[in-house]
Order: C-alpha cells, then structure tokens, then sequence
C-alpha cells in the first residue's frame, strides 16, 4: 500500500498502552514516597513535566486509547448463534434483511441493503446506474482511494475535484466547474464523517440533471439539519471495514428512499437475480456480481449497533471539548463545519497545522513530538491526482482506447488541485475516532500535550 494516497490505521496503539517510562515511575515514586513534598524537588518535578517528551520531558499522555473494536459477550452470542443455525449466508437466513431493516431504521431510510464492504457498496450503486466507459464521475480528490478505485474500475473516467481548505471537503464551485455533458454522477465523500456541503451539492444535482452518491463510509450517523447522512442523494454508501466506526471487518451498506433504485442496486449485487430479501426474482440486469453480506456479519453489525449510538455522542462531547481547548492555541485550527452540519460522525478528527505559529517546526517534526508525548496524529491523505497509481491511468491501455490520447492527456491537466496541495503538503493533521472514546482528561492532555510543543517549538526544530 502506498501511504501517500491510501491510509491504514498502521500506528502502533500498543506503544500507547505502556502506562509509565521509567523517569515518570520513578518521579511518581518519589513524590509518593516524600508525602509533603518539599519545595524544591516538586518545583523541579512541575518544569521537567512541563518540558515536551521529545526533548526529555515527561509524556502528556500516559493511559491509552480506546481498544478498536470494542466487544463482549453480545458480539460472542451474535457470531455463535449464526453457526449453530447453520444458516450463514443472506439466502439460506434473515439475519442480513433483519440488520438492513434497523439500519435503515437508525438512519430514517427508506431502503437499505448491505453489502460486502463500502466500495461493494459504491460498486454496486454505480453498476445500478450503468455507468461504464465514456462516462465521468466527480469526485473529491481528499478522499480515500477507494471513491477513484470504483470509478475506474467501471472504465468510467474519475474527474477529480480540489479541496475547500477550511472544512477539508469537496469544494462545491470547482464540483461544478467540473460537470460537462459526460458527467453521469457526482459522488461527494462526507470525509472524516462529517458531512460535504450537502444543500449545495443537491442543488447542483439538480441543476445538472445528475445523480448525487453520498460516499458516507466514514460518516455513520452523521446529520445535516437534523438528517442522516445518506439520505440526501440518490443513494448513500457505508463502510463497516475494521476501522470504521461500525465494525464488521468487512462490510458496507447502500440506503436510498429510491424504491426502484433499491431493487436495481439488489439484482446487481445478486447476480443479477432480482427480488427482495431473501427471494429470487427474474434477472432484469445485463451486467452483475455477487456482493453479499453474510449472516455473521449481519448478526454482528446488530450487536456492534447497541453500542453505535452511545459512541457517537461520546465522540461528539469530547471531540467539542477538544475543540474549545484547541481554540486557544494559534496554529491550529480545526476543520470548519458548513452551517447545515448538525453532527459529524468524527471518523477523524481533522485539522491543519500552521507552522508559522510553531517557530516554523515542520508538520513532520510536529507529528512526531506529539507521537513521542503518547498521541497518534498522522498527516493522512496526500495528492491523490499526483500520485503515479493515478497518473497512470493516462497510460492504461484501455483508456487510451475508450477515451483517446488527447482526452487522457487532458485529464491529466483538469485533476488539478492547488488548495488540496496546500492543504496536505503541508497543513493537515488527523487524530482517530478512537480517541475521541476516551475521557475529558484525555483532551486536556491532547491540548497540553500541543502547548508545550508550540513553548518549546525552536528547541524541536533544532533537536
Ligand atoms: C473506507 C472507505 C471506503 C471503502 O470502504 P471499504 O469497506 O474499505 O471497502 C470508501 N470511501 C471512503 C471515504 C472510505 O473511508
């Protein structure tokens, strides 16, 4: 995997989970050992504390993330339960209809149906579309690859669009500067779970006579205006790969208020076998696959939905908290929210990093005094449009053939994203949901944590 344009949650939390270096224990010893302190010894415990971990302080943050995934016997019982039925896929059990019927519930949708993993989900709304070669797709450059990897995958040519700085989203204007008379969908990423400029984006749809796929993968319960993420567009794709916030391993979920469009988005990932449920009907389809979940996965999505809610407000409070904190501190500056966004999701937490305020401590520097104090931080996607595993599409062979040498060369040239290479050469920074599922210390310690970066920001630089 490249890192520059696909991300894995590679950052080692069990080095986070070591509770005490040895100068901390034996500082804490000491002080436990001398009851009332006296002055000078306590004083130089409070400066050596006060100096960052990068340069020999003690760490900001000593206790540990949250565990991902969280589990219990609810999870055992869901999994155990299905093997013993016997009955482990969507057509032999109705485990899969039950999970899409509280889905969509949750989400106050018409339709759901689950698939084997969020791009399965965008795949199958594409193929339900009959997109295919000849045919554009707008989509956000800041976004993870799998949003380019469906287009393409349809020969269908990805027209990717710059990045709005402030809010880390697809920028509307330029969405719209993008659409010509090939455009078949837009598919705007609600990145980090919270949501894209969605009134805009709609309106613009309807402008241009063009369908909207919510790519929501990271934005489980996100809302606009008091509405979940998903509803809005034609359709709404989900992801429930291990690091999202719902957890199945693999797995995804379509919803759509479409009745057709939800029967045409089953036949396609049905092998074009058409029916509901767990019925067959006639195929109508000329083009289809096999994308189904399974009844394991089914079972344990419903169990890891017990949990979902009760996350999604603890990720809220603190990720607030964590904002207020953060509001002191110049240089960094938290992804705004469009005025519609009544939750965010906070897959990630996502912000950009000044280093004008930082004494000019590089982003690299900065990510790694904050990695030594105990806190994951990683600078996240980079510029997809330049990154060879896009580039040469305008040498794949049969691009050159669908589309011509003067449109692939073209292409190149329209991916342009200035504001999106700002942006991640050189600002942004991302901490993980599972942060934002500790406590309000925790936030406190993330902020202190950057503030004695930010004093001691000359002396990293040189160190
Ligand atoms: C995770 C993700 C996907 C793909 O989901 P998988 O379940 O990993 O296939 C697509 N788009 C975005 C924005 C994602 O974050």
């Amino acid at each position: 995997m490249k890192g520059n344009i696909s991300f894995s949650l590679s950052f080692n939390f069990n080095c986070m989970k070591q509770k005490f270096n040895r100068r901390e224990f034996i500082s804490m010893a000491a002080a436990a050992g001398t009851g009332l302190a006296v002055a000078g010894p306590n004083f130089a415990l409070g400066q050596e504390s006060k100096k960052p971990a990068i340069l020999g302080g003690s760490k900001a943050y000593t206790s540990g993330f949250s565990a991902w995934p969280l589990f219990d016997d609810r999870e055992e019982k869901a999994l155990v339960s299905v093997l013993k039925s016997g009955n482990w896929g969507r057509l032999n059990g109705p485990v899969v209809a039950e999970f899409e019927k509280a889905y969509a519930g949750l989400n106050g949708a018409g339709h759901c149906l689950g698939v084997s993993s969020g791009t399965a989900a965008l795949t199958t709304i594409l193929g339900a579309l009959g997109i295919g070669p000849g045919d554009e797709v707008v989509i956000p450059v800041y976004t993870f690859i799998a949003t380019y990897n469906v287009v393409v995958l349809n020969y269908a040519l990805p027209i990717l669009v710059d990045t709005d700085i402030e809010t880390f989203q697809i920028d509307v204007k330029k969405a719209e500067a993008a659409v010509t008379a090939q455009t078949k969908a837009i598919m705007p990423v609600h990145i980090g779970g919270t949501p894209a400029d969605i009134d805009a984006l709609i309106r613009l749809g309807e402008k241009a006579g063009i369908p909207i796929i919510e790519d929501a993968c990271q934005a489980h319960l996100a809302e606009w205006k008091g509405k979940k993420v998903g509803n809005f567009g034609l359709a709404g794709a989900f992801s429930f790969q291990s690091s999202k916030n719902l957890n199945c391993a693999e797995g995804g979920a379509i919803l759509t208020n479409d009745a057709d469009f939800a029967r045409a988005c089953y036949t396609f990932h049905n092998q074009g076998q058409g029916g509901t449920g767990t019925s067959y009907g006639t195929g109508s389809g000329t083009r289809a696959t096999n994308l189904r979940l399974t009844e394991f996965q089914g079972n344990l999505l419903l169990a890891q939905m017990t949990r979902l809610q009760q996350q999604v407000e603890t990720r809220t409070e603190n990720a607030k908290y964590l904002t207020e904190l953060l509001a002191d501190i110049p240089g960094i500056e938290p992804a705004k929210w469009y005025p519609g966004t009544t939750r965010s999701a906070y897959h990630l937490y996502m912000f950009r990093y000044l280093k004008e305020h930082f004494h000019g401590l590089s982003r690299g520097k900065f990510v790694e005094a904050l990695n030594a104090e105990g806190i994951p931080c990683d600078p996240g996607y980079g510029q997809m449009n330049r990154d060879a595993y896009v580039t040469g599409l305008a040498s794949n062979p049969h691009y050159l053939r669908i589309y011509g040498e003067k449109t692939m060369k073209e292409w190149l040239d329209r991916n342009q994203c200035p504001q999106n290479d700002t942006l991640t050469r050189e600002q942004s920074l991302w901490f993980f949901q599972t942060m934002l599922l500790g406590t309000r210390e925790n936030m406190e310690q993330i902020a202190e944590a950057i503030r004695k970066i930010q004093k001691y920001a000359k002396q990293i630089a040189k160190a």
